[in-house]
């Protein structure tokens, strides 16, 4: 589901909490036939290993169920299989640490530097009240990030009219208190491509933060996206597709 602009105008931007990515910049994107960016390639996980262990680092029981059956959406449209079984080698670590959601990209979460019992994926804001709506927002989000894709909005299609100042200074406040440099990275660095004008931006895609009018000066604004849209469907399919397609 998808705000109108009235919708999210009611929501005051002071709320926004948002994803940290750790992600390497400038590694090569993939692109669908049409010139679409989907992820990153050397980031996606291989043939091989499309079953991914899942180990909950501590948080509390009922938001490890409550995760797994969100997570689990993106497994309708990918041959790709996540396995809630708390295995002591997961590959994926859920941590619940207070402070930023975040996730490593893709195979990222193998890099043999980290920890095997540190988080691979954090939620750091969640809690067993935290509504429904908040709680599939960021699981699909964070999950899109395991399977390897990447921020919308840093895509090399969007085009999106910032106030660069307005974004600054919105972020260096609460809850983010992000750097220039952190902006830099998590909102305004895009990905390369070579293709200059071909691709496509989808302002329905999870993997989008929203974006108040006040931060292109009125030019365009995106509520909260909370659901796959159709084109990330379209996207994980085309990353993980069935040995029939
Ligand atoms: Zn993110």
């Amino acid at each position: 589901m998808s705000l109108t602009p009235q919708e999210a105008d009611q929501r005051s931007p002071s709320s926004l909490h948002l994803c940290v990515d750790r992600i390497a910049p400038l590694v090569p994107p993939i692109l669908l036939p049409d010139g679409r960016l989907v992820g990153m390639r050397d980031k996606l996980w291989p043939e091989h290993q499309r079953v991914l262990h899942v180990r909950f680092l501590g948080g509390d029981p009922r938001l490890h169920e409550r995760i797994e059956r969100i997570a689990r959406q993106w497994m309708a449209h990918a041959k790709i299989e996540f396995v809630f079984d708390n295995a002591r080698d997961a590959a994926i670590r859920v941590g619940f640490v207070r402070g930023p959601s975040w996730s490593y990209i893709g195979t990222d979460a193998l890099d043999p530097a980290l920890d095997p019992d540190a988080p691979t994926i954090n939620f750091g804001w969640f809690s067993p009240a935290t509504a429904h709506d908040e709680l599939q927002r960021v699981v699909l989000h964070e999950f899109g990030h395991v399977l390897g894709m990447i921020h919308e909005h840093q895509s090399p299609a969007a085009g999106i009219p910032w106030n660069r100042e307005a974004v600054y200074a919105y972020y260096a406040g609460p809850p983010n208190f992000w750097s220039t440099d952190e902006v830099d990275h998590n909102i305004f660095q895009r990905y390369r491509h070579d293709q200059a004008n071909s691709s496509e931006f989808d302002p329905a895609s999870i993997m989008l933060y929203p974006i108040p009018p006040e931060f292109t000066d009125g030019k365009m604004s995106v509520g909260w996206n909370r659901t796959l849209s159709a084109i990330d469907r379209e996207h994980i399919r085309h990353l993980y597709p069935s040995h029939s397609e």
